[in-house]
């Protein structure tokens, strides 16, 4: 059993009834809205998998529409668009889109889309995985959003300081040698010297230590490398 509900957005009568009875068919259940205004108040009222949006729509424009949507969810778009020019579109993807059709579509390419969607942002659905937080609370990773919050603010990490916390993190109190962490994090085949390695731990911990030259949650452990504190409460859910 499916339990999709799919938002239409649209203000022509006769697309809504044809995408809203194809879907249907698909077994997804389906809400309509026929302006942007309406449209938004759907989705706040609503559990909503995914939404088909029109961009040329009355009160508010299917890119004020996504605007307002992409500030509060990440929520699957597929936008329909009857304009023409590639700069629409790719403006519409911009904005926040994951896909669109071109009027005149056909439905059956739609229900293409809707499912290729679906599938590639299936994890939207699942309730949030992977956090790991520290015991105090105030460091928190979220492996699925790839983002790191000290305090509740989020922490700018560039992606190699972002693996090299995820590998000790993920790994509490386990003593890791330099090498080790070029290769869990990087892979064998990473061309990383140790001392680089030194250069990330002293860069994260600018970033995530009150004091980094009295590290809390990332130790020195002399001659052998480095481990995680902190972490004995790992919650992985
Ligand atoms: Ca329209």
């Amino acid at each position: 059993m499916q339990d999709i509900t799919i938002l239409i957005i649209e203000d022509e009568p006769g697309i809504v009834k044809i995408i809203k009875s194809y879907l249907e068919k698909e077994g997804y259940n389906v809400l309509t809205a026929y302006d942007g205004e309406e449209g938004l108040k759907v989705f706040d009222e609503n559990e909503v998998s995914l939404i088909i949006l029109d961009l040329m729509l009355p009160k508010l424009s299917g890119e004020e529409v996504i605007k307002q949507i992409r500030n509060k969810s990440e929520v699957p778009v597929i936008m329909v668009t009857a304009k023409v020019d590639e700069e629409n579109k790719i403006g519409g993807l911009r904005l926040g889109a994951d896909d669109y059709v071109t009027k005149p579509f056909s439905p059956r390419e739609l229900m293409e889309r809707v499912k290729a969607v679906l599938r590639r942002i299936k994890k939207y659905n699942l309730p949030r995985a992977d956090i790991i937080k520290t015991e105090d609370g105030r460091l928190e990773m979220d492996l699925e959003y790839n983002k790191f919050f000290k305090d509740g603010v989020e922490v700018f990490l560039t992606k190699n300081e972002f693996q090299i916390i995820k590998t000790l993190f993920s790994n509490p109190n386990k003593i890791f040698t330099r090498e080790e962490i070029i290769e869990l994090t990087f892979g064998l085949d990473y061309d990383a010297y140790d001392r680089a390695i030194d250069t990330h731990i002293k860069n994260i911990r600018q970033k995530i230590e009150d004091n980094p030259k009295k590290p809390q949650y990332i130790k020195t452990i002399y001659g052998m490398g480095y481990k995680s504190s902190g972490l004995d409460d790992v919650s992985k859910k």
